[in-house]
């Protein structure tokens, strides 16, 4: 099985530049970064992806990007931030093991927002009956 490459760093066996650490989080630059100050955060835990991770890593993510977030946009000069999560290969997850992407971001960076489908509302309550049901 190839070995994780997020448990190789966390382990010390790769380098990373790192930015913050503590007993539950290690959170580190993006070696491709979108915008500089590009970090991941990453629960020492390994799982997959946010869904397989504990709530408790879970929390702990988000506290450390509470920390961490306002000293990279500062850092950098950003403007905004993109702070998220990919779930799986059709949200673009490459590395499988939870990350939560810091992009620091400037109004005219040139990275497109989503776009959306318009004004299509037909639906929306079934599928939010779905959902709710599902929980
Ligand atoms: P994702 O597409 O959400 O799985 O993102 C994985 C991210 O990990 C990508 O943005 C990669 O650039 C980044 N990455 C992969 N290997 C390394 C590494 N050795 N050090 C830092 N970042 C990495
Ligand atoms: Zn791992």
């Amino acid at each position: 099985m190839t070995p994780c490459i997020y448990c190789q760093i966390i382990a010390g066996e790769s380098p990373c530049h790192k930015i913050y650490e503590d007993d539950q989080v290690l959170a580190f630059l993006d070696i491709h970064p979108l915008n500089p100050g590009h970090t991941l955060l990453v629960p020492k835990k390994h799982a997959e992806h946010l869904l397989e991770s504990s709530l408790e890593d879970a929390v702990a993510l988000i506290s450390a990007a509470k920390k961490i977030v306002p000293a990279i946009m500062a850092s950098v000069g950003a403007q905004g931030c993109n702070v998220t999560f990919n779930i799986g290969h059709s949200a673009g997850q490459v590395v499988f093991h939870t990350h939560l992407h810091v992009i620091p971001r400037y109004d005219n960076d040139g990275y497109k927002p989503w776009v959306n489908s318009g004004e299509e509302t037909d639906g929306l309550e079934s599928i939010a009956e779905r959902i709710r049901d599902s929980m």
